[in-house]
Formats: structure tokens, sequence, C-alpha cells
């Protein structure tokens, strides 16, 4: 057994590619769980890779190693194989790959001047260039008055159907813009900011040397890319310390490029809401990662991500996706990009996971691809309208007129236990998303006099200018 261990170091060591990292020699198992909970708490205490679940029938899908499934043999799970071995060949060309969807997005630039901005956003590991389109009216003129809302695809490398959506996205808001009358009026009021593809490197693994490879490509182990954030980085036993886990949450918070060019994007935009595509399970994920925390704002989070799930009718047609938080719905994670989205940057983001275990990562690029994209439509679309739904915006201004900034909103329900800080983003504008009802709006400023104001909040967003005086 030992020489069985040091052949293997030198395999990893010599090829320079850990042989336990890839997926080749796995099986994809589905594990009856009778107690779901619990029996995904165990899982997750293996490292085991959870490729995706069913909610109703309480299965999960398991991508393990010959160790793993006799773990699994000796606890007294029950589970059948779905694939005797993982087929490592790279899956549908139909799928986009970093150079096309460069190319797509080139194309959609070109044929759509005026509403386009192409921006690369910053460097992957390997140096490739990670690309958002940006989606407004005018899209060359400054837009500091209008608010961002952000779509990103693609943390795993394997989820390959999530570049589809986000390429979806941008084609139809391009394709609607004057001709489809709420698209034209987004575009007129918004920023509509999408990463089609972020791990680029992960998704360059995926076509050269494994179809099953979900993180970035840092030192041939790879980073998992979504437990790396740095906001309650490893507090939760949500991730792993191990480099050959799947869900690997690097070396230091915040360690990976990609990690940082999304942390300096978002903080740029600073969007209202955010959706992060993943696959495979059919739900809507908000924050926190971790078990038994609640959003400040959950009354606003969760009655959205509810609304949400609720728009987006599950693949065979029954019923609609499930919404709630990681742990709630699957098991903690920690290191995740939804929690940064709402503690540090102020965003209300969401994880979709598309697709059900009928489908996988991979799922037939002829049969499920234009269905699955067709499907998520009313979900960002609905984001959108919530956009023009209940809640306040408008512009914290100085003595002098001059947008604020660095000013600090205190939003409160009259009468009511809600409480919501708000940074404003550039020239002092801002949004907050709230439920109808009043509310005691205040802010301050660094040298300037405090003020506040009540509003009433209906049905439709509400401007709502803040002026600050000298002490
Ligand atoms: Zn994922």
């Amino acid at each position: 057994m030992r020489s069985f261990i040091v052949l293997l170091l030198a395999f990893t060591v010599l090829s320079g590619r850990p042989v336990e990292a890839h997926s080749t020699g796995n099986r994809l198992v589905r594990v009856q769980l009778s107690d779901y909970r619990e029996g995904m708490k165990r899982i997750q205490s293996q490292s085991i890779d959870v490729a995706g679940v069913n909610l109703d029938t309480r299965e999960a899908d398991l991508l393990v190693n010959p160790t793993q499934s006799e773990w699994l043999s000796r606890n007294g799970f029950r589970f059948r194989e779905i694939l005797e071995k993982v087929d490592s060949s790279a899956p549908d060309t139909r799928y986009q790959n970093p150079t096309k969807i460069e190319s797509a997005l080139k194309q959609f630039a070109a044929a759509y001047p005026s509403i386009t901005k192409l921006v690369s956003i910053g460097k992957s590991l390997q140096g490739r260039d990670i690309w958002a389109i940006q989606i407004t009216e005018n899209a060359s003129k400054a837009t500091a008055s209008k608010p961002h809302v952000f779509f990103n695809s693609m943390h795993h490398a394997r989820e390959v159907m999530t570049s589809e959506v986000g390429l979806d996205i941008i084609d139809q808001l391009l394709q609607g813009y004057g001709k489809d009358a709420q698209i034209t009026q987004w575009l007129r009021n918004y920023v509509i900011d999408v990463v089609p593809m972020f791990n680029v490197d992960g998704n360059n693994l995926v076509w050269t040397s494994d179809s099953m490879w979900r993180k970035n490509a840092r030192g041939g182990y790879g980073v998992d890319i979504n437990r790396n954030y740095p906001f309650a980085w490893n507090s939760c036993r949500g991730s792993s310390g191990s480099r050959w886990a799947q869900d690997f949450r690097g070396d230091s918070a915040g360690s990976e490029p990609e990690t940082q060019v999304m942390m300096n994007f978002v903080s740029n935009i600073r969007p209202v809401f955010s959706i992060s595509y993943h696959s495979y399970s059919e739900i809507v994920i908000y924050p926190y990662g971790c078990a038994g925390q609640r959003t400040e704002t959950h009354e606003v989070v969760e009655k959205i991500g509810k609304e949400l799930a609720s728009k987006l009718m599950k693949d065979d047609g029954r019923g609609t996706y499930r919404a709630g938080t990681a742990p709630e719905l699957l098991y903690s994670v920690d290191g995740g990009d939804i929690d940064w989205h709402y503690a540090v940057a102020g965003v209300i983001p969401y994880v979709i996971e598309v697709n059900s275990t009928s489908q996988g990562f991979q799922p037939s690029y002829a049969q499920w691809r234009d269905k699955t994209v067709a499907g998520q439509r009313a979900g960002w679309k609905y984001l959108l309208s919530r956009m023009d739904g209940a809640s306040l915006y408008g512009q914290v201004r100085g003595p002098s007129g001059m947008g604020v900034q660095n000013a600090s909103l205190e939003v409160r329900s009259v009468g009511g236990t809600f409480k919501q800080k708000v940074r404003p983003a550039a020239e002092g504008f801002y949004t907050v998303i709230l439920n109808p009802g009043q509310y005691e709006i205040s802010v301050e400023a660094p040298g300037l006099k405090r003020s506040s104001k009540v509003v009433t909040v209906g049905e439709s967003r509400l401007r709502t200018d803040l002026s600050l005086t000298n002490l």
C-alpha cells in the first residue's frame, strides 16, 4: 500500500497533474437519503463531490472514487450507479469554450454598438480575459445614475449550460431593444451586466482534459472559486482545506485572481441584484451559506427569492423551483460569492441551479439547450421587473448640489422592525429594494448635517433625492 502511494505521488509530481483531482475512474452514483439533512451533512464531512440533488425524491448525485463509494456502503447509504465510469471526454462541442465565448461577445458588441460595452474585467490565473458585456441605452455615455443588475455564469467549469443562459440573456436584451417595450425601458433605466463565462481556465480544462472539472486551474489541483471569497471564508465547515477536494477553498481567503477580478468588478458596478448561474438541482439559493444565519433584510431577500423560484418551471414541467439558503436546501457553504455580494457589496444576490438530475451537468445540447434558456427567461425578467417595483432610489446631494458618495443611509420601517444600511454608489446614487410600506430614511456624511424624511413606498419605485446641508 505504501509503495503504491509513493508511486502515486511520483506520478503526480512527474506528470504535474494529480490523479485524484481528475474524475477519470470516478463513478456517478445516486444515493437515497432517508434523513436528507443528516445524510447531506455526513456526505459533506467526507468531502464527497455532490453533483446535484432532487429535493422531491431526496436523492443526491455524487461523484465518488472507490474509497468514497466504499465509505458509503460501509455507512449504510443506499445508492445505485448512474454512470459506471464518468465519461471524461469533452461534452457536446456546441457548448461554449473560452475562445468561442470571446468571439460571440465581440460579435454582439459589433452588431449593437450603441447599447453595448464589452469589457475585459481582468485576467484569469492562466492569463485569459474574463469578459463582461454591459447593456444599456447610450452605452458609451456615463451612466452613474443608472443602477446595475448583474448576471454571471460558470463559477464552476463543468456547468456548461450556465454559459448558454448568459448568452441568451444578452441575445434577448439586444434583440428586444426597440421592439419589446419592457426590455427597451429596462435598457433606458438600468445597466445590465453579463459575464457569461467566469471560470475560463477551468472551462478550458473541461475541453482539454476532464469534462467533470469544476475548479480553476491552480497548480493542477484547482481552487473552488466559489469557496474562496473572503467573507466568512472557512467559517462553518462549508468548504475543504484539502487541495484534492472539489470544494477546496484555497490556501487563503481571496487567494485566486478570478475571485479578485469578480470582487473588483462588483465593487465598481455595485449592482442592486445579481444572479450567479450554476447547475444542477432546480433551486434558487439566497444568503447566508452557514446554517442558522439569516440575512438582516430577509423580509425582502427571501420573499424575492421565493418569488423568483416560483417563476421557474422544472424540466419535467411538474411544479417550480424551490428557494432557500444553501444549508436549508443542500449543505453549508462558506466563502461563496453570494454571501460576499450581500454582506460586503450590498447586493441582493441569488444562485440559480438550472436543470434537474435527469439532465446533469452536460445535457444533450439538441434536446435541452433551447428549452433550458427559454425557461430561465421568466427568472431574470422577474428580477428586472422587480427593479421597477417597490423601492426607493435617488441621489444624495451635498450643499453644492453635487452627489455625495461617502454618505451612509439608513432605511427603517415606521412601526416595524425592518432596518437597512445603504451605501450610495458613484455620484451619490442609491437604490434600495423594499416591501411596500412607510419608511424613515436618514442620511449622514462626514462634516454635514444629518437629515431624514418619511416616505410611503407603494408598488413601484419612488424617486427620493436627499440633500445634506453644512453643520
Ligand atoms: Zn456550481
